[in-house]
């Protein structure tokens, strides 16, 4: 796979070790079954114990709740791996807790953590992160769904939509309007799936088949006060905090998935023959071959340098913006220069490139779309 070069500094053994795990996994169990499960439009339940057996849910997460010791290159080499099934659905769902549990870890009681987080990770439950509403997700902080304090529960009525895992998750992590307008009137709740007056129906998408995505309505939804995670009226932080997260992982999988495209393409190129010749003799489609690679390495060299920023401590938030959208765009780019060099090919389902082409949206929408992600820049960088 893309890159030919040795791995960077960054990269020790023990990355080494695990990334080989992963691949084994993405090589035996994974690639055979991909495109029947995205077909299906679902995955096995049982691929989240293996997934967690592995040592791949827990990542990055405490060992106390059943997390595996790990750091941001880790992650990298663990996506760079699982991107290699070309199938964008199976990441998001299988990976929902990735957004749906560090809220329940920053702001969940001692008890909470203690009872839930062992079942998420150990893929027991499935995890969602519930923001988005139908009346707009940029906006974050002008939610409408309402938690309202009754004794010693919260009582939340509204909906969410687009939410990944939404139909399948038993614990969702939800954020919910509990003051007054703003991001100052918004806390962060956990509510468990089988609460009466919880109900779900499941949309349908161009791409992320296999990934199950719902629109949820909350009626009269009654949650124990034990369940809020961080103080009442203080959750935007940790949803914000949780966006970086998810940007950066985004942007990884846009990567990888950029990387799974450049190697379907010039794979084609070095078969097909046109014109006597193969395509890649055609001097405009070996270098459109290099045009992707060269915006792969660039965008590696941004996601490396600020792994390791945040690694140190860093928060550079505008360059995680920065990083998405550029990642992003690498994606489409490449997505749409390798369905070109297919051809026709390009176009029949069982490419990666096809299924790549159809998802890279999503990535450009989700966890904040480029505009927003741009403004938010803007104003880190101290311009507006
Ligand atoms: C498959 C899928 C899975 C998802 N999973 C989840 C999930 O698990 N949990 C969850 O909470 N959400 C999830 N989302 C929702 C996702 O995060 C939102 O779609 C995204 O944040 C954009 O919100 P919106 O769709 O409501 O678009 P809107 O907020 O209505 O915006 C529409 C468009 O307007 C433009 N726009 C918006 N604001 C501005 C601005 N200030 N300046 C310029 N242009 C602007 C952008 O182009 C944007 O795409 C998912 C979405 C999809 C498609």
């Amino acid at each position: 796979m893309y890159p030919h070069l040795p791995r960077s500094a960054h990269f020790t053994a023990e990355h080494e070790a695990f990334r080989a795990t992963v691949k084994r996994f993405v090589d035996k169990e994974l690639l055979p079954h991909v495109d029947a499960w995205d077909e299906a439009e679902s995955f096995p339940r049982a691929l989240y114990g293996r997934a967690a057996e592995l040592g791949l849910l827990g990542l990055g997460f405490p060992e106390e709740f059943g997390g595996t010791t790990g750091d941001l290159f880790h992650e990298i080499a663990m996506i760079e791996e699982l991107s290699r099934t070309g199938c964008g659905g199976l990441m998001a769902s299988l990976f929902s807790h990735t957004i749906g549990a560090p809220p329940i870890l920053a702001g969940g009681s001692a008890e909470l953590k203690a009872r839930v987080l062992p079942e998420i990770l150990s893929g027991r439950k499935i995890s969602a992160l519930a923001v988005t509403e139908p009346s707009g997700g940029s906006d974050v902080a002008n939610l409408k769904t309402r938690a309202e304090r009754d004794g010693d529960f919260y009582i939340v009525n509204g909906s969410k939509t687009f939410i990944t895992s939404g139909m399948r998750a038993d614990y969702i992590t939800l954020a919910v309007r509990t003051g007054g307008a703003g991001a100052g009137g918004v806390s962060a709740l956990l509510m468990p799936a089988d609460t009466p007056g919880l109900n779900r129906t499941p949309l349908k998408k161009m791409g992320w088949w296999c990934s199950d995505t719902a629109q949820i309505h909350f009626d009269n939804c009654r949650v124990p006060v034990a369940n809020l995670l961080g103080k009442e009226n203080r959750g935007f932080d940790i949803f914000m905090r949780n966006f970086n997260h998810e940007r950066l992982a985004l942007a990884l999988q846009a990567y990888g998935f950029a990387c799974v495209c450049l190697d379907e393409a010039s794979d084609w190129a070095r078969e097909r023959i046109t014109f006597g010749k193969h395509l890649v003799e055609h001097q405009v489609v070996r270098h459109k071959l290099v045009a992707m690679a060269t915006q792969i390495e660039a965008t590696r060299a941004l996601l490396e340098d600020l792994a390791a920023r945040l690694q140190q401590g860093q928060q550079p938030v505008a360059q995680i913006c920065m990083l998405k959208n550029f990642a992003t765009q690498t994606m489409q780019f490449c997505a749409d220069s390798a369905v070109q060099i297919l051809g026709g090919m390009g176009f029949m389902r069982g490419t990666k490139s096809e299924r790549i082409y159809r998802e890279v949206k999503v990535y450009m929408i989700g966890g904040g779309a480029e505009e927003v992600l741009n403004d938010l820049a803007a104003r880190q960088l101290g311009w507006v």
